[in-house]
């Protein structure tokens, strides 16, 4: 079957069921559809500094120093660890997927030492671990631990609280760097009560924006690092940004029309409530993991307790290529699906949830799925997973009206 040239020319809507990009919801799009501004006028400054505000309320700190990069969240990466590093500096990181190997990979190619756990993909970051690693790092020369809160490959969320507990624990003074790509926005984040000391983010996930965006917080001791840092650093400077941001200005041309975007993203959060967001996340991800259930399959998340909300893998028989499963989806039904990344590579499938979705929505898109697996040669009864979510969004509807 030939693929089309372009979404655009297919009738109806497509199904964007990748866990980011996500849906851009019409406000933001009209938001960004306008004409650019001087970003050194006497006026961008009422923009911008009540944006960075604004921002620290989804962070939940009141402490933290929000910023806003042209980049991704690979490039937030980058930001968090070259603004408060050395080369040769020693680090602690927990290896649980595809994405926080290319955590670790980034520091490494900053000419950081990173200490690495490997656990299962498919399990979280084990706190007892981290804290066992940290106890025998009598001297302190490790000098971050880094964690992804929310592994988008393997659909797992880790504990942020309890890993900062354990760093505690083990009394160490280790910054704790946290990469909430995949979770900010979708599920509660808290930036002060956690201890975080960098947090990562990108605008194309539960922000609803296109990419473009790295947004990264960094705490009060994160920053009194910055001055001694060594690693080569100029366009993710935090000093020229903070130098330039507390006057409501930026170094450099800002991405504007994202920024217009995610001054409308902000607002429609708050509109909603952030508790709201994160429920109704929640309760979207309960139906999909109900659906999965009800097929008889399993998700890579190895407890349900690591199961995320905001996206979830789940596991193909042998003999079935989860590859298939998506360009099945994607040609025949319209539906774009995540595909196993690095290791897992074909013994997966990704249905993303996050963003701007509701019930409705997730029931097609697993339709969609269900009929992906059939055309694949799986044994799975066409309705089976739609009538277990549907069950499952029926009864909290009742309860919510
Ligand atoms: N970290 C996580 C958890 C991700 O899911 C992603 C992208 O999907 C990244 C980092 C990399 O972000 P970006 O693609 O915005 O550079």
């Amino acid at each position: 079957m030939a693929r089309p040239d372009s979404l655009s020319n297919l009738p109806g809507r497509h199904f964007l069921f990748v866990p980011g990009p996500t849906n851009v919801p019409e406000r933001v799009l009209r938001a960004m559809d306008r004409p650019l501004e001087d970003h050194r006028s006497s006026a961008f400054p009422g923009l911008i500094g009540p944006l960075l505000e604004d921002l620290k309320r989804v962070f939940r700190t009141t402490t933290g120093q929000p910023f806003v990069f042209a980049a991704t969240g690979t490039g937030g990466w980058e930001a968090t660890l070259v603004n408060t590093r050395s080369p040769g500096d020693r680090l602690l990181a927990v290896r649980n997927g595809h994405f926080s190997h290319g955590f670790i990979e980034c520091a490494r190619r900053h000419g950081l030492q990173v200490e690495v756990i490997d656990v299962q993909w498919g399990e979280a970051a084990p706190p007892d671990a981290v804290e066992a690693a940290l106890r025998a790092d009598l001297g302190h020369g490790i000098k971050g631990v880094l964690i992804v809160h929310n592994e988008t490959a393997t659909g797992v969320t880790s504990d942020v609280a309890a890993l900062r507990r354990a760093i505690d624990a083990a009394g160490h003074p280790a910054l704790l760097y946290v990469d909430a790509v995949s979770s900010f926005a979708c599920m509660p984040f808290k930036f002060d009560a956690w201890g975080v000391d960098l947090v990562v983010t990108g605008s194309q996930k539960g922000l609803g924006l296109p990419a473009g965006l790295g947004i990264v917080c960094a705490s009060r001791k994160a920053l009194a690092l910055v001055p001694d840092a060594r690693c080569p650093r100029s366009f993710f400077d935090f000093g020229d940004m903070m130098k330039a941001n507390a006057g409501g200005y930026f170094p450099y041309t800002p991405a504007l029309s994202l920024i217009f975007g995610l001054r409308a993203s902000l607002d429609i959060l708050f509109e909603d409530g952030l508790d709201n967001v994160f429920a109704r996340h929640h309760r979207l991800a309960e139906g999909v993991r109900a659906a999965v259930g009800a097929w008889g399959l399993e998700t890579c998340a190895r407890r349900p307790e690591w199961c995320s909300d905001s996206v979830t893998a789940v596991m193909v028989p042998a003999g079935v290529d989860g590859a298939d499963v998506v360009d099945v989806a994607f040609r025949r039904y319209n539906l774009s699906l995540g595909g196993g990344l690095g290791r897992m590579a074909g013994k997966l499938f990704r249905i993303g949830h996050m963003g701007d979705l509701n019930e409705l929505m997730v029931l097609g898109a697993l339709a969609g799925v269900e009929m992906a697996m059939r055309d694949v040669g799986m044994d799975i009864a066409l309705g089976s997973g739609v009538a277990a979510a549907a069950a499952l969004y029926q009864r909290s509807a009742r309860n919510l009206v």
